[in-house]
C-alpha cells in the first residue's frame, strides 16, 4: 500500500469527511464577520479554524467545499489567462497544500493555468525547473481529480 493511499484510508477510518458541513459553516461565518460585521479579530480566528478543519479532511472532500468551489471560480474569473502561458485559464492549480488549505494565497500556493501547461507541469520538467508528482492531486475544473496528479515545484 502506498504511503498517501494508508493516508487516505485512515481519514476515512476517523470519519473526518463529515467534517465538510462544519467547514461550510466556517466559510460562511467568515464571510459575515468581514462583509457584514466587519469584525476582523473573528475573522482571524476563523480562517485558523477552518485551516485547521480543512487540512482534516480528505483533500478531495476539500475540494466540494463551498470555500474551494467560490475561491477556485473567483480566481478563474478574475484572472482569465493562463500564469505559464496567456491562453484561457481553465485550471487552479496547488502549487503548494500542505498547510495551507483555506488560506491559499494566489501565485504562491496556487496558480491558474490552461489545461495544456497542466499537462505539461504533469509530464515533469518545465522550462528548467524540476517538478515531481504530488498527491492528492489538485482541482480541475472537471471531475477527473481522480486521474490527475498535480505537480509541485521540488524546491
Ligand atoms: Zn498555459
Ligand atoms: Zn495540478
Amino acid at each position: 500500500m502506498t504511503k498517501s493511499k494508508a493516508f487516505k484510508e485512515a481519514k476515512a477510518l476517523l470519519n473526518t469527511d463529515d467534517l465538510l458541513p462544519t467547514l461550510n459553516r466556517i466559510y460562511y461565518n467568515l464571510i459575515d464577520a468581514t462583509v457584514l460585521r466587519k469584525d476582523f479579530e473573528e475573522a482571524k480566528y476563523l480562517l485558523e479554524e477552518g485551516n485547521r478543519i480543512a487540512n482534516k479532511l480528505d483533500y478531495n472532500t476539500y475540494l466540494k467545499s463551498d470555500y474551494w468551489q467560490v475561491f477556485r471560480s473567483t480566481i478563474l474569473h478574475a484572472y482569465t489567462k493562463c500564469d505559464m502561458c496567456n491562453n484561457k485559464s481553465n485550471v487552479v492549480h496547488h502549487s503548494n497544500y500542505k498547510g495551507v488549505l483555506f488560506r491559499e494565497r494566489l501565485g504562491e500556493d496556487v496558480r491558474q493555468l490552461c489545461f495544456s501547461c497542466h499537462d505539461d507541469l504533469h509530464n515533469g520538467g518545465v522550462k528548467g525547473r524540476i517538478y515531481s508528482p504530488c498527491n492528492p492531486p489538485c482541482s480541475i475544473e472537471d471531475d477527473e481529480q481522480d486521474e490527475l496528479h498535480c505537480l509541485t515545484k521540488l524546491n
